[in-house]
């Protein structure tokens, strides 16, 4: 049997992600609670995945790894169905978002409820999350520490709906996933994969309100989303 120090250790050595490995129970099952499917390390803790999104959202949701933690008012996990098959991931919540405590309901939420809509598809089925947690101050860009304190979260949110397909709205989120700075042009359009999943990246709903005339590009990636769907 291996100790929990030399199981960490191994984790580390395979260096699949930065800060969070997952793997089957049985290798190191006499460490941690035997009923877990799967484990994590996080923060050099060897930790089970949580049962539910519910209980997950209840460990975490008083954050303050980082200083978003201390200037937030709500903690936006995510919003939809657990059992989703499609997964919006966006950039931040904004100013609604933390009032309400749910992400996209405000301008560019709007629209995008109204893009899923003309795709055929109702918010109430697919899940929507953010890369970050809580709002950045005055809506500015997360930054590289913050997005790597949330990283995991989102890594096990997505790891425990194991949803068909994930869509990145806008570049943050894509370079989250795809650890990538490509221009967007050059990532929109195509079918990539993330741990098993089909990964669609597509501009922010935001960025549309600052220029509907790119909206068509949008249109068209919703269009091959749900073409994707049907062929699921
Ligand atoms: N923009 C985002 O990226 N996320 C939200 O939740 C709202 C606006």
């Amino acid at each position: 049997m291996i100790s929990g120090r030399a199981a960490i250790e191994y984790l580390r050595t395979l260096s699949l992600f930065e800060d969070e490995i997952y793997l089957p129970a049985s290798r190191l099952r006499k460490q941690v609670e035997p009923t877990s499917l799967q484990l994590r390390v996080l923060d050099g803790a060897v930790v089970p995945l949580p049962n539910s999104l519910a209980e997950f959202e209840k460990k975490i949701n008083s954050c303050t790894r980082c200083s978003l933690g201390n200037t937030r008012t709500k903690f936006v996990f995510g919003d939809g169905n657990p059992q989703a098959r499609i997964v919006f991931v966006g950039e931040a919540p904004g100013q609604e978002e933390d009032q309400t405590g749910i992400p996209f309901v405000g301008r560019a939420g709007q629209l995008l409820n109204e893009m899923l809509a003309a795709a055929g598809f109702d918010r109430r089925d697919v899940y929507i999350c953010n890369t970050l947690k809580c709002r950045p101050p005055g809506n500015r860009d997360p930054l590289p520490e913050e997005k790597a304190t949330c990283r995991p979260y989102l890594r096990t949110q997505l790891s425990l709906i194991s949803p068909d397909i994930i869509v990145c709205l806008g570049k943050h989120a894509a370079n989250e996933l795809l650890g990538t700075d490509l221009p967007m042009k050059e990532l929109r359009g195509r079918v990539m994969q993330w741990q098993g999943m089909k990964l669609l990246v597509t501009y922010h709903p935001a960025y549309y309100l600052r220029n509907m005339t790119q909206k068509l590009h949008g249109d068209a990636d919703f269009r091959m989303l749900r073409e994707l769907f049907d062929k699921l």
